[in-house]
């Protein structure tokens, strides 16, 4: 039999509900193999909750005895540690919110439990969700489990991606069955492309935001990790919902997407954009990405060629908006309502020094940028011109699925790189985003999926967009090209 911890949640329920074996036992395995060195030594959580998790998987077991099992009744994940746990600290991996324990729970965590989810723990992140590596965390770089897989860096410990680095860290080592995650520029669909796992940001609105630590607000969006594209249907489908405590949040049916999984993709448009084919990539990266367009026009698709035209302007237009709208959100951390308080002389001495212990070196540049493009005389030159280009961003993508149903995409630059690679210079780290943050300025769906290994043994994913809340289409083409791709490979550190 296949080991507990290597099934995915689809199969996982199949065993729970048919008896073969428990959701105490399912958690027990789960527990046993977070604790091994091998799996700490991967930094995926920041806290663990095994007594919690227990607990809730032992009222998982009495409702499948009684026969009321609720749809993810018994399945261990892993929480990101932005979103707010009630009773369990959150950090958002900053020193600043080193002792917070929030006395709610986040929207989206309350519908996972209240679908019978056991939380195993709270996973890393870069701090307050900046980054694309883990290593801005203020509680240890998470470690990419198929670190050792690359013989060009065979003795150099790879990045999950990040933000959700522990989220997709901890799915792939088998330690999580899934993962929460957010996603404000690729958190989650870079991750999921280094790490060979799935992964759907959804469209802006489709998850509540309430309770989950805000970096950007018109661009974070909440969304699962798996290794399947079904188990992110699922999981996706209990995270969703009208929510009257977010104000953004869509009032809108959530479907099944679970019944889309499989379903015949035939006559389906794929739009490729030509101005993603980016100078200077890797070329297998272009290579992969028409074995992927291959697998879709196999299966019944149409490729059609795109264009996107405002695709160059994104990545400065990202890093104006995002920074300036974390530069409000991180506001709230002086020292007074939440989390450390370092005195100091007077009020605004208090503020300066919990500020300068509390935030790492890339939040205290995110939050001068943005403090900079907000500032009186360079608003309307930076903010408002940003703004506006971000409509035009938005733009292309209605004139593009007036041609397609989906659009095909890498998900990033490049398989996972060494920690240490990439950090001289941010704007070289910022380029990591370059597939993912136009779909967050423009508000749409977009899915990871893993296609293949790499000449250099690495995992790569591709992404597939879809048109805002038409997650349903992008299901049907991510499923199909899950089942064409037949990703099966494991890291070095999981054995079969
Ligand atoms: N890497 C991007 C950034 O640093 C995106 C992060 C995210 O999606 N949370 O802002």
């Amino acid at each position: 039999m296949t080991k507990l911890t290597n099934l995915t949640m689809t199969e996982a329920l199949k065993g729970l509900s048919s008896k073969a074996f428990t959701a105490t036992e399912l958690t027990k395995a789960h527990i046993d193999a977070m604790q091994t060195e091998v799996a700490r030594g991967t930094k995926s959580y920041i806290t663990e909750t095994p007594e919690l998790a227990l607990a809730q998987a032992s009222a998982a077991d009495a409702r499948y005895t009684k026969g009321d099992a609720r749809a993810m009744d018994g399945l261990p994940i892993g929480m990101k540690d932005l979103y707010c746990t009630k009773g369990v600290r959150t950090t958002a991996a900053s020193k600043i919110l080193d002792n917070f324990v929030p006395t709610y729970e986040s929207t989206v965590s309350q519908k996972l439990f209240d679908a019978g989810c056991v939380m195993l723990g709270k996973t890393n992140l870069d701090e307050f969700a900046m980054g694309s590596t883990t290593i801005t965390s203020a509680y240890g770089t998470s470690i990419n489990p198929w670190s050792g897989k690359d013989p060009a860096r065979a003795n150099r410990q790879l990045v999950p991606g990040g933000s959700s680095g522990g989220s997709s860290a901890a799915v792939a080592a088998r330690i999580a069955m899934a993962a929460t995650a957010t996603d404000t520029g690729g958190s989650i669909r870079q991750p999921a492309s280094l790490t060979g796992t799935v992964g759907i940001k959804p469209t802006y609105g489709r998850c509540s935001r309430w309770g989950i630590v805000a970096f950007a607000s018109s661009l974070d969006q909440a969304g699962p990790m798996t290794r399947s594209v079904e188990d992110a249907a699922l999981m996706l489908r209990e995270m969703s919902g009208y929510d009257p405590k977010d104000s953004t949040s869509a009032n809108k049916a959530v479907p099944d997407f679970t019944a889309m999984c499989g379903q015949s993709i035939k006559g389906m448009r794929i739009g490729i954009p030509r101005e993603y084919r980016i100078d200077g990539i890797d070329p297998e990266v272009n290579a992969l990405w028409q074995k992927g367009a291959d697998m879709l026009r196999d299966a019944g698709a149409e490729i059609i060629d795109i264009s996107l035209p405002h695709t160059k302007y994104a990545l400065p237009v990202y890093y104006i908006i995002a920074p300036a709208e974390a530069s409000s959100n991180l506001a709230r951390y002086d020292g007074v309502r939440f989390g450390v308080r370092v005195e100091g002389e007077g009020l605004n001495g208090m503020y300066e020094n919990t500020r300068g212990a509390g935030f790492g070196k890339e939040v205290r540049r995110r939050i001068l940028m943005g403090t900079y493009v907000l500032s009186a005389g360079y608003y309307d030159a930076y903010y408002l011109k940003a703004q506006r280009v971000r409509r035009c961003i938005r733009n292309d993508f209605d004139t593009a699925f007036a041609k397609c149903d989906a659009i095909l995409t890498p998900a990033s630059p490049s398989t996972a790189f060494g920690i240490g690679e990439k950090m001289d210079d941010p704007i070289q780290m910022y380029l990591e985003d370059v597939f993912t943050v136009t779909l967050n300025l423009a508000g749409l769906p977009g899915i990871c999926v893993p296609v293949s290994l790499a000449q250099n043994g690495l995992p790569f994913g591709l992404q597939l967009v879809g048109r805002a809340f038409d997650e349903e289409t992008l299901f049907k083409a991510a499923s199909a090209l899950e089942k064409a791709a037949s990703f099966t490979a494991l890291p070095p550190m999981v054995a079969a």
